[in-house]
């Protein structure tokens, strides 16, 4: 064994020896794998090697498709075979919902490039005859699935590394990692320790043990799976002598299973609702190759729906049954990414689908590391967007409810019950009192809607309108007409004081720091010049500021603020997190009511627009803002959460002479869509530049900044593709709006995709956002009208706007 290196990656299952493979082809080849074992001695040699490309988040598909399609390459230049099938795969539908789920994964795959097809149940039939048609309505077909062998894909990438200078240790345990001061690393292993610049964690079953060594819980979870095999079927030997094709993938979301053919017979997973955690607490080190003890009862109910489905399969002999762990995150995507404040600390575990995604996670994490960016966008992966309070209680109960989830749709208005209410707020119960309905971000309750009293506050799920409608267009003519109140905690909320804060944080906002006593908006951009970042900054002294963001990006921001903190400085960074709590007025009269609550004067010459102070509003210290994501007059109030119950009684009696209506994150999502208002995550994210998100007005070319050279340089070539803000003309049969993620389509092709849409209310519109290629975002063609967005499965009218369609001179917000 080397006595050091530049990176050690710890586990040597399918995802470690992909980041191996991926850290040599970006050049750096001083790099080890140490395994414990054998390779693949964790979950991947149990693994049933099936590939999908289809994922709930775009980007993950893409990093699916890159690995399906790197088999072939790796397979030559190694010559290990990986026994690539690609027979293709079906997803069967057995009802409405389901089918208008796959139409908009078909959808969201036409902008992916995927060639994906809506069949019928008796053209999947043909496909798969072992089927029985009458229980399916429809079907997706993907010829891009198949299947590996796992320990041959695993060999192959070790291989192939290792002809670029990796080196490989099996049979070493890793049982300690330290850290030195100048944050390096010494990695302990039963064979003597190894001094390495990096590690990543690929620890796979044991990934939250390894992380353990450091002080690190990761929200990683193994659970038991099984699959079973049976022996030759004669049906299989007839379709396979009758079509000269293997039998393709299906995967059944009624019965929770997917099925493919396995040599001459057919292998059966299924994702049992009883589900079972493994080694819920503690892995065992001791745990080898071993298999656990098949429980077939557990897996009745789905064997039952597959008998049904699949007669043959009820008379065929059983071969084999596996029941192997693997690992889950609480929303089943990887884990990906450097760990906040710990220097040189990487991660790529929580792979539940290895051998769909594991060429992705070792692609994106090696260019993180080599480069300093993962050059794309791997949000949905990242290890930042689970707090610390995603503990080992939370994580137990969000991956059963996402493996027992895992063929049901989630709907884009469903909020998942499991582990909540976990953060609540002071003024929860008041909200519960108003008959809130509660949604859930970053383990922090808030309120979407409040149901009329006296009904149950539930909403309906579905793609379409929801029985929230009604009651939201209420509220959004609440604020836009009179005044309305709602929490705004779930912001993310950083504190930067001290000597030098002004010109550190200068050097990371393209736009002006503001003035002490107001707030301006900025972008943070990374050296490639895409977004990192987007922050509403006040100023409250020359080097004191309040910063405000995405909540959900809490970990992923204040990971970059910290990384980019000078050595040897006087600033302290501090994320505020619930110790600061708010408060939002807006509307017309919102100045009306806080007037009365508040001796200082709120006269816009007193106090103008995007001004931040120090207020008492009754009794109640506070921090104001004249800002509003509702884009009316408003202010947002900031109290330590002691004074939040107090805050919420002075302002909500000191609100009812001007007929004061409580609104949620529904209202306020209609709202900013009816202002044009962006929103991190959603459109501007790091796949973007601040050129296309449209956010000149933050661009001041007059500071040195983060990103500057590469904005410059888009500004000289112009960007590629443009935000564009479009109405839309939904079915008027059955309406339902633009979510997010449905291609744009122009002159039959498509040419761009949604990032976020919305009823707006107030205006009686149909409203999305999207990115679609710079020329067409002017031209006269497309403002003429001929784009269209798909909305469950057709293509609607949408037209292109140029200005928000409520107050597109922003009076209000000024007034
Ligand atoms: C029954 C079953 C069926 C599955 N079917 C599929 C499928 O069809 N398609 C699919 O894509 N996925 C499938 N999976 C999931 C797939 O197996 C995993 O996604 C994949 O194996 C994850 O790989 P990994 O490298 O992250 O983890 P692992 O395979 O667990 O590898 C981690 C490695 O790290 C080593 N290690 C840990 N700690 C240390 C240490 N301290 N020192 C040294 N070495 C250490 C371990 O020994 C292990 O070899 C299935 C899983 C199961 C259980």
């Amino acid at each position: 064994m080397k006595s050091s290196t530049q990176v050690a990656v710890i586990g040597g299952g399918v995802v470690g020896a992909s980041v191996l493979y991926h850290l040599t082809k970006a050049g750096w080849t001083d790099v080890v794998l140490i395994e414990r074992k054998e390779l693949t001695a964790g979950s991947t040699w149990h693994s049933a090697g099936g590939m999908h490309t289809l994922n709930g988040d775009p980007n993950v598909s893409k990093l699916q498709q890159y690995t399906i399609e790197l088999y072939k390459d790796i397979e030559a230049q190694s010559g290990q075979s990986c026994s690539i099938h690609l027979p293709g795969g079906l997803m069967l539908a057995d009802d409405r919902e389901r089918l208008d789920w796959l139409r908009m994964a078909q959808a969201r795959g036409r902008y992916l490039g995927m060639d994906l097809e809506i069949i019928t149940p008796s053209e999947a039939k043909a496909l798969f005859p072992l089927l029985e048609e009458q229980y399916f309505v429809g079907a997706l077909f993907d010829p891009v699935e198949g299947h590996v062998d796992p320990t041959g894909v695993t060999n192959a990438y070790a291989i192939c590394a290792r002809q670029l200078g990796a080196e490989v240790y099996r049979h070493t345990w890793v049982s300690d990692l330290r850290q030195r001061a100048d944050g390096t690393w010494d990695v302990v292993t039963d064979k003597g320790e190894i001094h390495a610049e990096h590690i990543v964690n690929a620890g796979g079953l044991w990934a939250r043990e390894v992380g353990r060594m450091i002080g690190l819980e990761l929200p990683v979870l193994g659970m038991e799976h099984m699959y079973l095999v049976t022996e030759n079927m004669d049906e299989v030997a007839e379709h396979n002598a009758a079509t000269g094709h293997e039998m393709p993938m299906a995967l059944d979301f009624e019965g929770e299973i997917y099925i493919r053919q396995e040599q001459g017979g057919m292998l059966m997973g299924t994702y049992e609702q009883a589900c079972v955690p493994w080694s819920p607490r503690e892995a065992p080190w001791s745990f080898d190759m071993e298999l656990l003890e098949p429980d077939l009862d557990r897996i009745a109910p789905s064997l039952e729906i597959a008998f049904k489905h699949y007669p043959a399969m009820a008379t065929a002999g059983i071969k084999t049954i596996v029941n192997g762990p693997f690992t889950f995150a609480p929303d089943g995507n990887p884990l990906v990414g450097p760990i906040r404040g710990i220097r040189n600390c990487w991660v790529a575990c929580a792979v539940m689908a290895g051998l769909s995604q594991g060429g992705g996670v070792g692609l994106a994490l090696a260019t993180w590391m080599t480069e300093g960016d993962p050059g794309m966008d791997i949000w949905a992966m990242d290890v930042a967007r689970f707090g610390d309070w995603a503990n080992l209680a939370y994580t137990n109960a969000k991956v059963r409810e996402n493996y027992s989830r895992r063929f049901r749709i989630t709907f884009p208005n469903e909020e998942l019950p499991a582990a909540r209410p976990l953060h609540t707020t002071p003024i929860y119960d008041r909200l519960t009192e108003h008959n809130a309905v509660w949604g859930a971000g970053f383990g922090l309750e808030h309120p979407l809607w409040f149901q009329r009293p006296g009904e149950e506050p539930v909403e309906d799920v579905t793609f379409r309108r929801s029985n929230a409608f009604p009651i939201v267009a209420e509220e959004c003519r609440a604020v836009r007409e009179r005044v309305g109140l709602t929490e705004c905690s779930n912001f993310a909320k950083y504190k930067v004081t001290g000597a030098g804060s002004a010109d550190w944080l200068q050097g990371l906002f393209t736009n002006r720091l503001p003035k002490v006593g107001r707030i301006s908006l900025t972008a943070m951009l990374n050296p490639q010049g895409r977004i990192v970042g987007e922050f509403s900054v006040a100023r409250a002294g020359d080097d004191e500021f309040f910063l405000f963001g995405s909540q959900a990006a809490e970990v992923y921001h204040s990971r970059w603020f910290l990384a980019h903190l000078p050595a040897g400085h006087a600033i302290r960074f501090e994320v505020l997190a619930l110790s600061l709590v708010g408060l939002s007025v807006a509307g017309p009269h919102a100045r009306d009511v806080l007037q009365s609550a508040t001796a200082e004067s709120l006269a816009t010459a007193d106090f103008p627009f995007m001004s931040f102070r120090h207020v008492d509003i009754g009794m109640i210290p506070a921090w104001m803002g004249r800002m509003s994501y509702t884009g009316d007059l408003g202010y947002e109030i900031w109290v330590a959460p002691e004074h939040q119950r107090a805050l919420f009684d002075v302002l909500w009696h000191a609100g009812q002479p001007y007929g004061m209506g409580l609104f949620g994150f529904r209202a306020l999502m209609a709202m900013r869509m009816e202002k044009m208002f962006g929103t991190w995550y959603r459109e501007y994210r790091p796949i973007y530049t601040p050129l296309e998100a449209g956010m000149d007005r933050y661009l001041k070319l007059d500071h040195d900044f983060v990103g500057r050279a590469a904005l410059e340089a888009e500004m000289a070539r112009g960007p590629e593709r443009r935000m564009v803000y479009l109405a839309v003309d939904p079915d008027p049969d059955e309406p339902a709006d633009v979510i997010g993620d449905e291609p744009i389509w122009h002159d039959g092709e498509v040419v761009g995709w949604v990032t976020s849409g919305a009823y707006a209310h107030y205006s009686g519109v149909s409203l999305a956002l999207g990115y679609v290629p710079a020329a067409l975002a002017s031209t006269g063609a497309a403002a003429a009208g001929d784009l269209e967005i798909e909305i469950i499965g057709h293509r609607r009218p949408a037209r292109l706007l140029h200005e928000p369609v409520l107050d597109p001179s922003g009076q209000r917000m000024r007034e």
